[in-house]
């Protein structure tokens, strides 16, 4: 049996309204994505109200329910400050937060997806280059839940690939060897400065994207063909795409 009382950290992911006072909360933890009620929240005496703002990294303190496990205490470990006060970084945090959302199951334990989006809201709230932060994360992310794109070998064939491949297949699931650049009809041009930083992203640390200094030309090369994998993948956009290219855009 478990305790009727349980102590967790946590991501809040998205909040409704629920009751009279309360909030009905989706919350990513390192035990999986769970909903929980956070009691008379809504009313201006609630004492847990500011620790669980949308997005904010914090310690909550859980007594099992009936149904939905209830909020008794909340210690903000991390409010993100910085990502709140700038559009641009606060729409990528809600595009991070919707993929997280979308490849995650309730109750599915996952310490290191968790442990990526804490780093990844860490990183969106700090680094120069917010949009890279977002790319090494889907990068990660896809690793962690099985969908790695091939970009050392070939999708089709398996051979190792050299620097002559140009072309990237999200139906196939990642770049294709010169031999093989016509086994989709659909596959995407591939330039050399985009596979190169595909590669980088996916082999080293979500730090490493501060040293980057990059054309335009490339990161948006490199978010079309991430985002037509997870769209081929997900069968539809994020709903935070639009918003997320709007505020990119108005830049
Ligand atoms: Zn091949």
């Amino acid at each position: 049996m478990r305790e009727r009382v349980y102590r967790t950290e946590a991501v809040i992911l998205r909040r409704s309204d629920f009751a009279e006072a309360d909030r009905l909360l989706v919350i990513a933890t390192p035990a999986g994505k769970r909903r929980v009620v956070a009691k008379g929240v809504r009313r201006t005496t609630s004492r847990i109200a500011g620790h669980i703002e949308l997005f904010t990294h914090a310690t909550l303190l859980l007594a099992v329910g009936r149904n939905l496990d209830i909020v008794t205490q909340s210690q903000v470990i991390d409010p993100f400050s910085r990502m709140r006060a700038d559009i641009a970084r606060l729409s990528c945090t809600y595009y991070a937060a919707e993929i997280y959302d979308t490849f995650t199951h309730d109750g599915d334990e996952s310490r290191p997806l968790f442990r990526l989006l804490v780093d990844t809201l860490t990183a969106l709230d700090q680094s120069a280059n917010p949009d890279l932060v977002l790319r090494s994360y889907e990068l990660r992310m896809l690793q962690i839940v099985g969908y790695r794109p091939h970009l050392h070998q070939c999708a089709v064939c398996g051979e190792l690939l050299t620097a002559e491949a140009d072309s990237f297949s999200p139906q196939l699931g990642g770049v294709l060897c010169p031999r093989d650049r016509h086994a989709d009809r659909r596959s995407m041009a591939l330039g050399g400065p985009a596979f190169r930083l595909l590669r980088y992203l996916q082999s080293q640390p979500l730090s490493a994207v501060d040293g980057l200094h990059l054309s335009a030309a490339v990161r948006s090369e490199v978010e079309g063909l991430l985002r037509a994998y997870l769209y081929h993948l997900l069968e539809r956009d994020l709903k935070s795409v639009a918003f997320l290219q709007d505020v990119m855009r108005g830049e």
